[in-house]
């Protein structure tokens, strides 16, 4: 069998074979004994056959056609010449640096996003515009600089969610479970917080006169918002009921009495987490029959009563917890808008209830009106917190969607501020054992098979697997034959290596893209923590701001110190 270029079209399930690789097949022996190199030779192409075959079998259907894949325009090569050399094109801009002052700063954080969620969220967008997937471009793929992100916690070689959190909004690397404290505190021990607070960029925004805001579609109290305003050695205590009695003795305050009392001018709060705010068993104002959805404050304390007291009377506050009210608001008439749209996280946006949820992007673009009517600037971070929800249960599906609802949310803002004003980054905390490969030919469903079935126990596999995770399924002595299942399904559990509950974080690094003044300096391999240094220095906000004075905040670029000396020279000012 010479043939090493077939395809099959029909369904989803297509084969392909380019190069001839693609059957797993044991690994090649060392190049030191040649007989053992033939053997492998010789079971390698045996094993391709196979492959090829019970694949041909197994999955074939319709006509051969070799070429049917391809998008005619790409056969041209003036169409990728012409398509790099525009690149190109727009690269060479990229010399003329934009060194404005950032009067705007917004932060998406993709929650869970890795490298392969961010390349899996493109194909699936392009495949839900009917497009093959891979060459199209998410807004995030426009930023014109990108670096890479070492997520690692002072603790940890894997992180978690909440010493990221720390790193990438309070510059300082932290403990894995705590959130606004340094590494000197221990997850836990409440009597390790007290002077191991460090501030955010949120904080620092705010002390220079910024408008600052939150939205999410988690807990608003959960990890990654958290790390904004509160100062938490657990970053599990999300109301009082969540925490132990040591720390409650000790004076410890939980995540959500914080978010009301730390910094009591956020212009801005959107997402879940209604039943920290109320006293124990309150009744859900949307779940009413919902035991779960009750208030579970021990303090007896309505949260939401005293965010309204703490804002000013002359100033319009406003509390929805429904999109039609989230809706029905004029941003020109709010000053502070807080919106708690669920009990606990927002729900999947596959899942969501148009009727009482907005969708992140709605939720982002009512963010941007409301404070960007503040003339000195904003700051807002925006996160898409369930794709790390979507892998932990091992449904890639479910964290696709968030990631590209995320994307989407990322193009409203694009289209409401300006680079020469806004600093935009989007990054992730840390990546998921998340992975997709096998050989599949272009414009394969990003939720589809792999164009083989397995050379060793002889049955198909998906293109997504995880390395660990509740999709690990042996029936009967064996792998599960996902064949016989519904693997496009939303909640579709991929199959995982290894059996666990939740699926794991991923410890390699993440992205980190940037457009819009001073985005130049997001350009290698960074620690996460450098990533609020950076955007501090382009708003001219934080510790950092020696270079200000000569800066010109209306948007036009600084002249530098040097260019400055050159144009005074000539007056003989200097002299
Ligand atoms: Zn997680």
């Amino acid at each position: 069998m010479g043939i090493r270029s077939w395809e099959v079209r029909g369904s989803e399930h297509r084969l392909t074979s380019p190069n001839g690789l693609t059957t797993a097949s044991p690994p090649p022996p060392t190049l030191s004994h040649p007989r053992r190199l033939y053997l492998w030779a010789l079971e390698r192409e045996r094993a391709l056959e196979s492959t090829m075959i019970s694949a041909f079998l197994v999955l074939a259907v319709g006509t051969c056609l070799a070429t049917s894949l391809v998008p005619e325009k790409e056969k041209d090569p003036k169409y990728w010449r012409d398509q790099a050399q525009q690149t190109l094109k727009n690269a060479l801009r990229l010399q003329n640096l934009n060194t404005n002052v950032a009067k705007n700063i917004i932060m998406f954080l993709g929650d869970g996003m890795g490298v392969s969620t961010v390349t899996a969220a493109r194909i699936l967008k392009g495949q839900l515009h009917h497009n093959p997937g891979e060459e199209t471009r998410l807004e995030m793929d426009k930023f014109p600089h990108v670096a890479l992100s070492k997520t690692y916690n002072t603790n940890a070689q894997v992180p978690d969610s909440a010493g990221t959190a720390t790193a990438y909004l309070c510059g300082v690397k932290a403990n894995e479970g705590t959130v606004g404290v340094s590494a000197a505190t221990q997850r836990s021990q409440c009597n390790t917080t007290r002077g191991n607070e460090v501030t955010s960029i949120l904080r620092w925004a705010k002390d220079s006169g910024k408008s600052v805001g939150i939205v999410t579609t988690t807990r608003v109290n959960h990890a990654t918002p958290s790390a904004t305003y509160a100062h938490s050695a657990d970053r599990d205590w999300y109301s009082d009921n969540e925490m132990p009695p040591e720390a409650l003795s000790q004076g410890c305050k939980d995540i959500a009495y914080q978010l009301m009392h730390n910094i009591r001018d956020i212009e801005v709060i959107l997402g879940g987490g209604r039943k920290y705010m109320f006293p124990k068993n309150t009744t859900d104002v949307e779940y009413e029959q919902d035991e779960k959805a009750r208030g579970t404050r021990l303090d007896g304390l309505n949260l939401i009563d005293i965010w309204k007291s703490f804002k000013p009377r002359h100033k319009h506050s406003h509390y929805v917890w429904n999109r039609t009210e989230l809706l029905a608001l004029k941003p020109s008439t709010v000053d502070y808008l807080l919106g708690l749209f669920e009990p606990g996280d927002m729900q999947y946006e596959l899942n969501r209830n148009n009727g009482t949820d907005p969708s992140l992007s709605e939720m982002v673009e009512i963010a941007i009106k409301i404070l960007s009517k503040n003339p000195r600037g904003f700051f807002l971070l925006v996160e898409g917190g369930r794709i790390d929800h979507g892998h932990h249960e091992g449904k890639a599906k479910q964290a696709l969607h968030e990631a590209v609802e995320m994307d989407l949310a990322i193009g409203q803002a694009g289209a409401m501020t300006s680079l020469e004003d806004t600093l935009t980054v989007v990054t992730a905390d840390h990546s998921h054992v998340f992975t997709f490969g096998g050989y599949t030919p272009r414009g394969n469903s990003i939720f589809g098979l792999a164009p083989m079935v397995s050379d060793t126990d002889k049955k198909p596999f998906t293109a997504i697997l995880y390395g660990n995770g509740p999709g690990y399924k042996v029936v009967g002595g064996e792998r599960e034959n996902v064949s016989m299942v519904d693997y496009a399904h939303n909640n579709y559990q991929a199959q995982s290596a290894v059996p666990l509950r939740h699926e794991t974080h991923g410890g390699e690094d993440v992205a980190v893209f940037a457009k819009g003044p001073m985005a130049h300096l997001l350009h290698g391999v960074h620690e996460q923590n450098y990533i609020p240094h950076v955007m501090a220095y382009a708003a001219c906000i934080g510790a950092n701001r020696d270079h200000c004075a000569s800066a010109n905040s209306s948007g036009s670029p600084s002249p530098g110190p040097l260019l400055l000396l050159l144009a005074l020279l000539p007056l003989g000012i200097l002299f």
